[in-house]
């Protein structure tokens, strides 16, 4: 069968970070589920995997493939919004900062995201991006229903009371990896737009540590960043506001997010990659000189922010309760390693939830988030956190750098062999399989 997709570059993929590359047999630009349906045919014709890829943020090889990539830019509709209901379905390839922008206008809003909003949707949720929620949890657990193509051609729907006659599908395949289907649609639960007040506030590690519990118990949306080699930590509370906004000035976002976030760190990145020995002097300044802010404006921009410099990322879902201890021994860690990190580390909270594959399935986390600049070696200092993080079943995020193996992801999953069954049941042929699903789910 032919498909009328249309065909972009035929060349090498690449991701964001640029540590992962890929050389597929073809890349196609479906415009419509019908055509995402034929390319799964012509792709299984030909014998060729295929995959769709987002926007190529993740940091790991989830979205390579050898065989046919689908190329999302024709897959961007924004198809319904229903504001009784509480309801927008998007195209899978809408990005996010597309869908932000007419959900406000629309007078709506996602009620939790994470920290950009350049990935596209069904990127996003596949491998489980999230934000930092006392309430609410990771963007997959914000999604009503999906649209999908299965291996065999067929183009299902799913929501939670309609699983297409597959028991499972709509909790397995929310956060998917690209295992189970090509996403071609996903409804979001949306909420009237809302305002929100940040708070940000340098405090000293000993400070954030004995107050971890006050602070994620008190706000809607809590998280810190430690800058290694030096007591300063950077506090961030987000809570919603009745108003009214109080945006920063473009001078001050251009300031901070912008000049200091971007061109000024990346300045001190290489400038800390040529003398490593100047690292600790310059976060000690670094978290010194970050003052204090409040502004109020629209949530999304409150979440999100640009992120130009670039890095290698690892990170960890751990227990909730577990995780001061955990912190504890990071710390410890530097002070037994001659490390020099300029990247200060992330904390983050959600809730538990009940996506099989989400790194919050079943418990309430918290996630340890670790860089280095990009061109910097990474080995050492990831296997190093990654072994504390195991110690306690830490869960991976599956779009960043890992080393885990389907066996031990097996054993911190309660859901993982129901996921590898349905898979089993509904891409035998692994139609959707690439070198990473052979990692973490064994085949
Ligand atoms: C600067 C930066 C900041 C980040 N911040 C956060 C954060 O705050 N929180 C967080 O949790 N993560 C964060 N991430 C990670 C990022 O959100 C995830 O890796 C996300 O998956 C990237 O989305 P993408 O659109 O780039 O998808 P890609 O990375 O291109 O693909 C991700 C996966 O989705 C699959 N996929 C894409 N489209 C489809 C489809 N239509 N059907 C089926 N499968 C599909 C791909 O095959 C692949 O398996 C960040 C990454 C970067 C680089």
């Amino acid at each position: 069968m032919r498909s009328h997709s249309g065909s972009s570059d035929h060349g090498p993929w690449q991701n964001w970070a640029g540590n992962v590359t890929a050389s597929p047999a073809r890349t196609v630009a479906p415009a419509t589920a019908e055509q995402v349906s034929a390319e799964v045919a012509s792709a299984a014709a030909d014998g060729l995997t295929v995959r769709m890829t987002g926007s190529g943020h993740s940091f790991t090889p989830v979205a390579v493939t050898s065989g046919v990539r689908l190329e999302p830019s024709r897959l961007t509709a924004i198809r319904s919004v229903d504001p009784a209901a509480g309801l927008v379905t998007v195209e899978a390839g809408c990005p996010l900062h597309v869908l932000n922008a007419q959900l406000l206008a629309r007078g709506l809003s996602l009620a939790n995201m994470g920290d950009i909003q350049v990935q596209t949707v069904a990127g996003a949720t596949q491998t489980g991006t999230h934000g930092t929620g006392r309430d609410l949890g990771g963007m997959a657990a914000q999604v009503a229903g999906l649209e999908l193509v299965l291996a065999d051609g067929r183009i299902v729907r799913c929501t939670a009371d309609d699983e297409a006659g597959l028991p499972g599908l709509f909790n397995a395949a929310r956060v998917g990896l690209g295992a189970l289907g090509i996403v071609t649609a996903i409804t979001f639960k949306v909420v009237p737009a809302f305002l929100l007040e940040a708070r940000e506030e340098p405090m000293t590690w000993s400070e954030v540590l004995s107050r971890l519990d006050e602070f994620s118990a008190d706000n809607e949306h809590f998280e810190f960043y430690w800058f290694p080699h030096s007591e300063g930590c950077l506090t961030k509370r987000n809570n919603r506001s009745d108003g009214p906004a109080r945006p920063l000035s473009r001078w001050r976002h251009w300031l901070d997010d912008e000049f200091l976030s971007n061109t000024v760190f990346n300045a001190t990145c290489r400038l800390g990659q040529l003398s490593p020995a100047v690292i600790p002097a310059i976060n000690s300044a670094a978290a010194r000189a970050l003052g204090a802010r409040t502004y109020v404006d629209a949530a999304y921009k409150v979440f999100t922010s640009p992120r130009r410099v670039r890095f290698k990322e690892e990170e960890y879902a751990v227990p909730r309760p577990a995780l001061a201890d955990v912190l504890g021994e990071v710390r410890s860690l530097f002070k037994r390693k001659d490390w020099r990190i300029s990247f200060p580390i992330e904390v983050r909270v959600t809730p538990s939830d009940d996506l099989w594959l989400s790194t919050a399935s079943g418990r309430d986390s918290a996630y340890i988030a670790i860089h280095v600049f990009h061109p910097s070696p990474h080995e050492e200092y990831f296997a190093g956190v990654e072994a504390i993080m195991t110690g306690v079943g830490g869960r991976p995020h599956w779009g960043k750098m890992h080393t885990r193996t389907a066996d031990y992801l097996a054993g911190v999953y309660p859901r993982f062999g129901d996921f590898v069954a349905l898979r089993d049941q509904i891409d035998p042929e692994r139609r959707f399989g690439n070198e990473y699903l052979r990692q973490v789910l064994g085949d």
